[in-house]
């Protein structure tokens, strides 16, 4: 397979049916079934290219979950309305009660309140560990633990997963391992390094227009099929569907995501070094004292850099809040009042 993810997606000729150089939207909630029994059939998962109803399959969302699944070499994926949509159901789908999760102790907001707050009225219980330090996950994996849960790159501490380790580790215990992969479109291959599932936030970088808020799942086929069916699946029970609109808008801004990381990356390398320069106190994966630097070398698509996401510390609440405005004048950064 093409080893560059920017050329995968467009070898999958996605063309409208006139002949558009983009597909066309799915104006339709519903569909229609010219003979009875083709729709029974639909209904039983069967006429794979048929559609039933929107909440469960559109044609607009499959070419974006076509997409993705192209970009990280998964069998299949599933759109959603938001990241936090693609997270709950996935974990939903997999996590009964009495089950157990093995996560981080730094995630994404929503995803920590989830896991922490909301799991628990259902009777899944989760375990939060430093993701860096292998043995504790080993050490707080159960009986009856599911999935170990982690970010490629965690917000707001920028660790960086071990994901081929973890994913032994799950697959030593028979276990699935999750990757929030938001930070890192292209940078990470997640399933490639061993993930089973792969979860986004399309809100960030991969819609990058700060204009909608999406999600996907990325993963094998089996599990798709799983949330979609219409008796038990999670995502299609829950319903959190993106609209076809939408879904056409980020597969548009898809085509231009491997430019955009490339300078993302670019931009928080020249940032973080500038940071240090004056003094402040900075986290950056590609900054060679990153406790995770070699690690992130030696799983990353190297011509996408090292993420635009960096962090600083300003030792304190009252000095943080005193910030002002950070201002970038051609080359020149400027951070008020302090400097
Ligand atoms: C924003 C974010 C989410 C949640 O996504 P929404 O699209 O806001 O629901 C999940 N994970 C990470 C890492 C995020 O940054």
């Amino acid at each position: 397979m093409n080893n560059d993810p920017a050329s995968r997606i467009q070898d999958l000729r996605q063309f409208g049916e006139f002949g558009g150089v983009n597909p066309s939207v799915t104006d339709s909630s519903t569909y229609t079934f010219l003979e009875a029994h083709t729709m029974e059939e639909t209904f039983h998962g069967e006429h794979a290219g048929c559609f039933l109803y929107s909440r469960h399959w559109n044609p607009s969302n499959k070419y974006l979950a076509d997409a993705l699944l192209a970009m990280e070499q998964t069998e299949s994926a599933w759109i959603t309305a938001s990241g936090m949509a693609a997270i709950t159901c996935s974990i939903l789908e997999l996590c009964h009660a009495g089950d157990h999760i093995v996560t981080s102790v730094t995630t994404y907001g929503g995803t920590f309140a989830f896991l922490k707050n909301w799991l628990p009225k259902f009777d899944v219980q989760v375990s939060f560990v430093n993701i860096a330090d292998l043995e504790s996950v080993k050490k707080a994996i159960q009986p009856n633990t599911r999935l170990i849960y982690t970010e490629a790159v965690n917000n707001p501490l920028l660790q960086i997963s071990n994901i081929p380790v973890l994913a032994d580790i799950a697959r030593e215990k028979g276990i699935m391992l999750m990757v929030d992969n938001t930070f890192s479109p292209m940078i990470f291959t997640p399933a490639v390094l061993g993930a089973d599932l792969v979860v986004y936030s399309m809100t960030k970088f991969i819609n990058g227009k700060n204009d909608c808020v999406a999600g996907a799942i990325c993963g094998p086929q089996s599990f798709i099929n799983d949330l979609a069916d219409v008796n038990k699946g999670s995502a299609m029970l829950l319903g959190p569907v993106l609209d076809p609109i939408r879904s056409s808008g980020i597969l548009k801004n898809l085509h231009t995501l491997h430019i955009r990381m490339k300078q993302h990356s670019k931009n928080a390398l020249y940032i973080a070094r500038k940071f240090r320069e004056i003094g402040l106190k900075v986290t950056y994966p590609g900054l060679e004292d990153h406790p995770q630097h070699e690690l992130m070398k030696s799983m990353m698509n190297e011509e996408f850099g090292f993420g635009g996401m960096l962090t600083i510390d300003l030792k304190s609440h009252e000095i943080a809040n005193q910030v002002k405005f950070i201002s970038l004048h051609l080359k020149q950064i400027i951070v008020y009042p302090l400097y």
